[in-house]
């Protein structure tokens, strides 16, 4: 008999059967497709947010469209749209009720820079106020521009490290 014959044994009882992977990578690849958003919609990029979710594109296949409007129950927050500097402090608080982990999205231009609205009244860019994780570029963003960001955020979890406790 071979030194490790009884090893060989036990892999081959298991073949198919059993899977080893790393805690880290196990809630990374969970945490992925159980997005739970909260969409911040505030003006016409909504249309285009809608439009991502009805069948055609079907954002549901991602496991990253099931809408929660309690903060609470929401771990990624998609700002959708212009945010004044008077609604700031809205979004500010919305962002801190929702649990942790959390992710930030910033669909299209005024989210993400104030877009065509370069004046005192527009904040220049949600990163000002916020973390965002993922830009979506647009005005509004294309439909494929979305799906793509939504695919970076699923890699960008799953490559995170995961706080758990
Ligand atoms: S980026 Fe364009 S489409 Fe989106 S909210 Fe701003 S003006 Fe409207």
């Amino acid at each position: 008999m071979e030194p490790n014959g009884h090893r060989q044994d036990i892999a081959a009882v298991l073949k198919g059967q059993v899977m080893t992977t790393r805690f880290d990578k196990l809630l990374g690849w969970g945490r992925k497709y159980s997005m739970f958003v909260y969409p911040f919609v505030t003006a016409c990029c909504g249309m285009e947010y809608m439009s991502v979710s009805a069948s055609h594109y079907d954002l549901d296949r991602f496991g990253a469209a099931f809408p929660r409007f309690s903060p609470r129950q929401s771990d990624v927050l998609w700002v959708v749209g212009t945010i004044s500097h008077k609604l700031a402090p809205l979004l500010l608080n919305v962002y801190e009720q929702m649990t942790e982990p959390k992710w930030v999205v910033s669909f299209g231009a005024c989210a993400s820079c104030g877009g065509p609205y370069d004046n005192y009244a527009t904040v220049q860019g949600i990163d000002t106020i916020l973390p965002v994780d993922i830009y979506i570029a647009g005005c509004p963003p294309r439909p494929e521009a979305v799906l793509d960001g939504v695919l970076k955020l699923q890699d960008l979890i799953q490559k995170s490290k995961q706080p758990w406790k």
